[in-house]
């Protein structure tokens, strides 16, 4: 919808496959109003897309935080945070360096099966934060799976599938202390996307609200009808805004830029509520 709220796009700062320039761009084409690029564990293309941003385009600065609560994984939203406090910046650098030995030792598994793929076909798709959907574009170029999905199957690299590993992540209520701490605000990423994997229970949502959560990503292409209606009647009980995105990561993921949107009034409030940087 043309003047819409989209926050939560990858760049290739992470496993989009648009730059960053260019996603800021096609978002001003897309005929959005607001665009926030939420790259995993990094800031990395903050820069490019503030250089790059169109007239009549807003930039949400912000970050997808790899998680973890009770054994169970989950991404934070970080939205507005200071890009150079230091305790933050630290956490996101471990981030990253576990992704690597991780997809190093996928890679490695892999290679002990006797498939043809490298580190070097990886590294080829990989410009920032290394992620799975870069190893399964090396799985495709090796012939191995035909598309992004079949290498996401437990036979490949789906979530403790054959050659999957596991990355560290950051206990998500020390990772919602660290970007409070550096003037941010958190919102709990597609909360209900039970198809990848398990999720978090009403508890863990809880607990998060009380550790100062800003809202849930309830409108989100990983949501159900049912499951959207849950967790919109979740964030009204529990005081949270509730958003809308698209999670685009251009051809490595069958999603429109604005495909599920956030009311303005919510990014106010967002904006309203952040010290650590502006929107811009
Ligand atoms: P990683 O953060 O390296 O564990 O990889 C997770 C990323 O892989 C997600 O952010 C998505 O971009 C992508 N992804 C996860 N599940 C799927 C899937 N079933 N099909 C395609 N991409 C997926
Ligand atoms: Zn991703
Ligand atoms: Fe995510
Ligand atoms: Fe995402």
């Amino acid at each position: 919808m043309p003047g819409s709220i989209d926050l939560h796009t990858h760049s290739t700062a992470s496993d989009g496959t648009t730059p960053p320039e260019t996603l800021v761009r096609a978002a001003s084409e897309a005929g959005l109003a607001v665009v926030a690029l939420t790259d995993h564990d990094t800031t990395e293309g903050w820069d490019a897309a503030a250089a790059a941003l169109p007239d009549g385009l807003r930039l949400v600065r912000g970050a997808e935080i790899s998680c973890s609560r009770g054994g169970v994984s989950l991404h934070l939203l970080g939205y507005l945070f200071d890009p150079d406090d230091a305790a933050l910046a630290e956490q996101l650098g471990v981030l990253r360096d576990s992704r690597v030995s991780r997809a190093e030792r996928m890679v490695a598994m892999l290679v002990a099966d006797g498939h043809p793929v490298s580190w070097e076909q990886v590294r080829e798709h990989a410009d920032g934060t290394v992620g799975r959907p870069h190893i399964a574009r090396a799985l495709i170029d090796s012939g191995l799976v035909a598309t992004i999905e079949e290498a996401f199957t437990s036979d490949w690299i789906g979530t403790r599938g054959r050659y999957w590993a596991g990355k560290h992540e950051l206990d998500v209520i020390d990772a919602m202390h660290l970007v409070h701490a550096a003037g941010g605000v958190t919102v709990f990423a597609h909360p209900g996307a039970d198809g990848r994997g398990r999720t978090v229970g009403d508890d863990v949502i809880e607990e998060m609200a009380a550790a100062g959560l800003g809202g849930l990503e309830v409108d989100h292409v990983d949501h159900t009808p049912e499951t959207r209606e849950r967790l919109r009647a979740m964030a009204g009980s529990l005081g949270l805004l509730v958003t809308g995105s698209s999670d685009f990561h251009g051809s490595n993921k069958q999603v429109r830029l604005g495909e599920n949107a956030t009311a303005p009034g919510v990014l106010d409030e967002i904006a309203s509520r952040a010290t650590g940087v502006d929107v811009l």
